[in-house]
């Protein structure tokens, strides 16, 4: 091989070793692989000091979507969900090229574990944020952001300057919607056969705050009772498809 040969491929090699991991000035010519893959990162920590992981997947450049599971600990379904759209993603980076997905899969971790709605401290984390239609008392927190859970919320909402928020719930079986949000609802309708429902804007809620008083869309996904008895897999083939596509299409 002739050197001006040898001097070819090395320089591709080096070419295609910019692209895939050190690419801040190649985005154009390709996705960042290296960029792209999963961190696996601390939230914060419950009432009861148990650890609260979220991932960040994706690029990030076009849109940054926040997934939640479990803010409800008797909605333990949302997490599988969460935690296997987080799997899912990770594996096929291709989904995420252009925007970031922060997914937090068990939101309120001491809920989950004693089968309760709400946190250690008796509050509901859906009804703890500082809407303008908040309802201050016992089960919402005495005033917004009291409860170590909402907080972890509100800041990754600012961290990372989220603009579509899509959190997982159980029993209701619809796709509910707060703020900018009502196209979204139906497009990720089309994906499934829950229908879109406006359940109302409850005080204090995420949807309430995020969407109504940050004007970010928010998607309240709810998934129906039946989850309660299917395996993890058939959730997964059931009702993993409209916030796949509502990643992956940027809706
Ligand atoms: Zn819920």
């Amino acid at each position: 091989m002739s050197k001006n040969l040898n001097r070819f491929f090395i320089s591709l090699l080096f070419v295609i070793i910019l692209i895939l991991c050190g690419c801040e000035g190649l985005q154009p010519l390709g996705p960042c692989l290296c960029k792209c893959s999963e961190k696996k990162l601390i939230a914060g920590y419950s009432v009861l000091n148990k650890q609260i992981d979220y991932s960040v997947i994706g690029c990030g450049s076009k849109k940054s979507i926040l997934v939640i599971g479990g803010i409800h600990g008797n909605e333990p379904k949302s997490t599988v969900l969460a935690e296997k759209i987080k799997v899912y993603l990770s594996t096929n980076s291709f989904l995420t090229i252009k925007r970031t997905v922060v997914i937090i899969p068990a939101a309120n971790p001491d809920g989950l574990a004693a089968g309760t709605r709400y946190n250690a401290n008796g509050v509901d984390i859906n009804r703890n944020f500082p809407a303008a239609n908040r309802v201050n008392n016992k089960k919402n927190g005495y005033a917004g952001l009291t409860e170590p859970e909402s907080v972890i919320i509100k800041e990754l909402i600012e961290k990372h300057k989220i603009d579509m928020i899509i959190s997982i719930h159980e029993p209701y079986g619809c796709i509910d919607w707060d703020g900018p949000a009502e196209e979204l609802a139906h497009k990720m309708a089309g994906h499934c056969k829950l229908p879109v429902k406006k359940l109302g804007a409850m005080p204090g809620s995420l949807g309430s705050y995020a969407g109504v008083t940050l004007g970010i869309p928010v998607i309240t996904y709810e998934l129906p009772e039946a989850v309660g008895q299917m395996n993890d897999d058939t959730i997964w083939h059931l009702y993993a498809e409209p916030i796949i596509a509502a990643i992956e299409n940027g809706y």
